[in-house]
């Protein structure tokens, strides 16, 4: 009998896929629940931007037609937001499809990728699909002071060596919600070398209201070998469109490009994220709304005797001094969905992502209820 693993492309064999949070119609057919509320994922609670959608119901009648490959109109849009030229503009099919795309572009057998432990799940197996190797750098310990269990940038820097091609950094992180400050970011970019693609991943940027917190893209001109992305999976609400972004030098983004399949993202995409772009209103109010349930939920949390990492996104890693699993799967029959995180090296930990007020109170209630069954 053939054995088709054993001709898999290097990293392929041992590599085991992203597992995303349980949509509800699978909880609903498989445990016959019905009004489940999913806070698995970190999509807007809100919905989708209402321009974004008014946008692509529009843009539906020319489906027939393949879309604009580049995204010129979109591309120059977000020129125009960041202030850097288009060419420095790669849109993706979500911004995951940016970070496979740098994966697939400078990785390979024998060289390496950084990235911190509790990172985003996508670094490790993107690198890994490429043949790359993965280096997850120890976070910061889970009793530290300020950033339990964050990004620690010092041991990145200097886990980079001569077989070291890129970076993955998440600001906010997920699932954990720590982040980093301008400080140490601009130095970890001045520390490491111009050949190492440095990936500033801001899937988050928009919800933060931190003062003082770092927008990426202002250290762009710098650094020819920084990419930052941007999705419009999360505050947009737009995350079953698939459409997210890179901004880097012009020389960074034409390479990407070589990798990139045509007409990578759909025209309903590039509209309803052109639309939702300019969505002001909704982005304050999606803003507003998560600061208040962030409050909301850390008081619920507190008074049920439990704290959760720091965060400044729209999720909270809840830590729970005993096995998150066994919650997880308590919480399902009480019809709440939410995120194991024993894969990203969290076992007493769930991630919660920040709903409506009312969700929140849902998620409180049956979290009660299975914390004293
Ligand atoms: C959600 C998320 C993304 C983006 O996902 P896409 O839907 O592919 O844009 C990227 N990075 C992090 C850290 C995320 O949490």
């Amino acid at each position: 009998m053939s054995r088709l693993i054993d001709r898999t492309a290097p990293g392929i064999a041992g590599l085991r896929p992203y597992v995303p949070g349980k949509p509800v119609e699978e909880l609903e057919r498989e445990l016959g629940i019905f009004d489940s509320l999913k806070l698995a994922s970190n999509e807007n609670p809100l919905g989708p931007s209402p321009l974004g959608w008014a946008a692509v119901q529009e843009a539906a009648g020319e489906i027939n037609l393949y879309p604009d490959d580049l995204g010129y109109r979109l591309r120059g849009r977000l020129a125009e937001r960041h202030g850097v030229a288009p060419e420095q503009l790669l849109l993706g099919r979500g911004s995951s499809e940016v970070l496979d795309l740098v994966a697939r572009t400078f990785l390979q057998p024998g060289v390496n990728a950084v990235f911190s432990a509790h990172a985003f799940a996508m670094y490790p197996i993107f690198t890994q699909a490429a043949g790359a190797s993965g280096r997850a750098v120890p976070a910061l310990p889970a009793d530290h002071p300020e950033m339990p269990c964050g990004h620690d940038l010092e041991a990145m820097a200097e886990a980079v060596d001569a077989g070291t091609r890129v970076v993955f950094i998440a600001n906010p992180n997920n699932p954990t919600g720590t982040w980093l400050e301008a400080g140490p970011l601009e130095a970890f970019l001045a520390r490491v070398p111009e050949d190492v693609v440095v990936v500033l991943d801001e899937a988050y940027f928009e919800y933060v209201t931190r003062e003082g917190f770092p927008d990426g893209t202002a250290w762009l001109a710098a650094h020819p070998n920084l990419l930052v992305t941007r999705t419009f999976s999360k505050i947009y609400g737009l995350a079953g469109l698939r459409i997210g972004y890179g901004v880097g030098s012009a020389e960074l983004i034409a390479l990407l490009n070589r990798a990139r399949h045509p007409f990578n993202v759909s025209s309903l995409a590039l509209a309803g994220a052109e639309a939702a772009l300019g969505d002001a209103q909704f982005i304050a109010r999606s803003v507003e709304e998560n600061a208040r349930g962030l409050v909301q939920l850390r008081e619920g949390l507190a008074a049920l005797g439990l704290e959760a990492l720091p965060s400044v996104a729209n999720f909270l890693c809840v830590r729970l001094g005993r096995p998150g699993r066994p919650l997880y799967e308590a919480l399902m029959r009480e019809g709440v969905i939410v995120r194991p995180v024993d894969n990203y090296g969290l076992p007493d930990c769930l991630r919660v992502t920040v709903g409506a007020e009312e969700e929140n109170r849902r998620l409180l209630e049956a979290l009660a209820k299975v914390l004293e069954g």
